[in-house]
């Protein structure tokens, strides 16, 4: 019976009055224009006026009530780039009763998730600021599941890679201009509007120059099941059969990612060879003119090292087994350390890459485009006296997004990759060559507390203490196998600001270093896996000498 529900047609005349009676109704989640996820019930959208309405009934919602500051600056991001001027939500209000002057709306069944798509052309910017956050927001509400329609805004044509934005759902996303064939008032019957922000790593430079996120919420756990779910839907399989799996895993090789238009590598082939002899696998090259992305994924999920000049094509990084390494080549006068989109990204807790960057240290190996456009680093349009600083700079000092002539300038100019100086910088980071088999997933299961802390002091003279500190294991530790288990404990003396901290083997301990007599401490006990999987302290301990 319910299955009959959900495949009814919508019946028009029901849908109707349920938007004339109960109108909009809106609840979101988010203290912050720059947190909030909205849904709504008959939340429309006016073509004519490109705005969405928020239709007020006597049983109509809005929560947040925010009265004017909905507009101060807006009630919510569309896309997942933080507090971005141009990507900002709101909508018109209206009576309910202003519908009946109003042309007959159209109603979409499908449950929406409405949002901007930042800039659709650049694969960096697809994986980064749409596909992972509108993968991770469809499972944060169930009913943004494989059917749910998604809308994109953003006011962009389908762009370069609309074939993944399909793989989210079975419905073909809508774009903003197509919005208008469904005539001049529509209605989505459920809908939900923004953007989980939860798993973006990096800021663009808007506001500060750009680099890492300030505090990331995001492991490689989930970017891999992410990409895990993308090659099912593309039918790449990570892990073949048993015997398939071992001649693969023989069969290791790099990939060099090449861009064709610009910010060439010139000496290709030559770099190509040095890769195979020094690493002794095969070496083969990929390029998004040359090979559909399905393609390059697969290629791409079997590597032992992806080697590519800076550029949006090293996201597909993501793809990486677990293990491999990413070698990362700058332009003359770039320096890496200011461009981390994709070393951050290969060192996520759990993403389980290597990282190298590379920098072209000699001018004379690179070949840059002044007549160019400005927007592929042209500066002939720039006053001559910029035009020369530019030329004589040796590094390009830190800017703000986007059209910074000078970063422009060095980024896109091609580079003959010195291959000595190459090899070196791998030889010193990739210690261990690369190995796929050993690289399983480490555990990160966290102590719990440890349980039933306890103290014990003795006074054996005025000027000698002992203390006793003793605890039970964590309660899920007899259900784990951990490789070490340790213990930390923290001893204060009441009153000043500086403790002792210990790591100690065993469940007790007795300390008679520094212990003063007739004196309290407080004593904090926690329990860690692994040297680096911290549980909680228990509660504090009073321990009076
Ligand atoms: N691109 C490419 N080959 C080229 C130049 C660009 O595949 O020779 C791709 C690039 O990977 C990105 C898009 O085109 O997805 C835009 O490239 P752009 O240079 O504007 O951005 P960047 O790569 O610096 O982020």
């Amino acid at each position: 019976q319910s299955q009959e529900l959900s495949q009814a047609r919508i019946d028009y005349h029901a849908a109707l009055l349920a938007l004339q009676e109960h109108g909009t109704r809106m609840v979101c989640t988010g203290k912050m224009h720059t947190d909030r996820i909205c849904r709504f019930d008959y939340l429309c959208y006016c073509a004519e006026a490109e705005e969405f309405v928020f239709f007020h009934s006597n049983s109509s919602f809005m929560l947040p009530n925010l009265g004017p500051r909905r507009f101060q600056p807006a009630l919510l991001d569309l896309s997942s780039v933080e507090d971005h001027n141009t990507q900002y939500f709101n909508f018109l209000e209206l009576p309910a009763a202003a519908l009946k002057f109003m042309p007959k709306p159209v109603f979409i069944p499908d449950v929406t998730l409405i949002l901007n798509r930042f800039n659709p052309d650049n694969l960096m910017h697809v994986f980064h600021d749409d596909l992972l956050p509108i993968f991770y927001t469809m499972r944060q509400y169930s009913d943004l599941d494989d059917e749910a329609r998604l809308v994109f805004m953003e006011g962009w044509g389908e762009g370069a890679h609309f074939d993944l934005y399909r793989l989210l759902s079975s419905k073909q996303p809508l774009l903003k201009e197509q919005l208008r064939k469904f005539g001049k008032l529509m209605c989505f019957t459920k809908s939900y509007v923004g953007l989980s922000k939860m798993t973006t790593w990096y800021q663009y430079g808007f506001v500060q120059p750009q680099g890492p996120k300030a505090n990331i919420l995001v492991s490689g756990n989930e970017i891999r099941q992410f990409a895990s779910s993308l090659m099912e839907k593309l039918n790449i399989n990570t892990q073949g059969g048993g015997e398939e799996s071992a001649a693969e895993e023989k069969d290791e090789y790099i990939v060099v990612f090449s861009r064709s238009i610009n910010r060439l590598i010139l000496n290709e082939a030559e770099l190509i060879l040095a890769l195979a002899q020094e690493f002794q696998m095969r070496a083969v090259t990929v390029s998004l003119e040359e090979q559909t992305f399905p393609s390059i994924v697969k290629v791409i999920s079997g590597a032992s090292m992806l080697v590519s000049m800076h550029g949006a094509q090293l996201v597909s990084s993501l793809f990486l087994p677990r293990g491999a390494v990413v070698v990362e080549l700058f332009p003359y006068a770039v320096n890496p350390e200011q461009y981390t989109p994709y070393k951050t990204l290969a060192s996520l807790p759990g993403m389980d890459l290597q990282y190298v960057a590379w920098r072209n240290m000699v001018e004379e190996n690179s070949v840059a485009y002044p007549e160019r456009p400005w927007e592929q680093g042209g500066i002939a349009h720039l006053e001559k006296e910029e035009q020369e600083h530019i030329l004589a700079s040796k590094e390009v000092p830190r800017h703000l997004c986007c059209r910074n002539p000078e970063w422009l300038y060095r980024i896109y100019q091609d580079t003959i990759v010195d291959i000595p100086s190459l090899l070196e910088a791998l030889r010193e980071t990739v210690k261990t060559r690369p190995n796929l088999k050993k690289a399983k997933p480490a555990s990160t299961v966290h102590p719990g507390r440890v349980r039933e802390p306890q103290c014990q002091t003795s006074v054996r003279a005025t000027n000698e203490a002992k203390l006793t500190v003793s605890w039970q294991i964590p309660w899920n530790l007899k259900y784990l196998k951990v490789r070490e288990v340790k213990y930390e404990v923290w001893i204060q003396e009441q009153g000043e600001n500086t403790y002792m901290p210990y790591i100690l083997p065993h469940q007790n301990y007795t300390f008679s270093e520094n212990i003063k007599p007739f004196t309290t401490y407080l004593v904090w006990v926690r329990c860690i896996f692994n040297k680096n999987l911290l549980g909680p302290f228990a509660d504090v301990l009073m321990c009076r000498t």
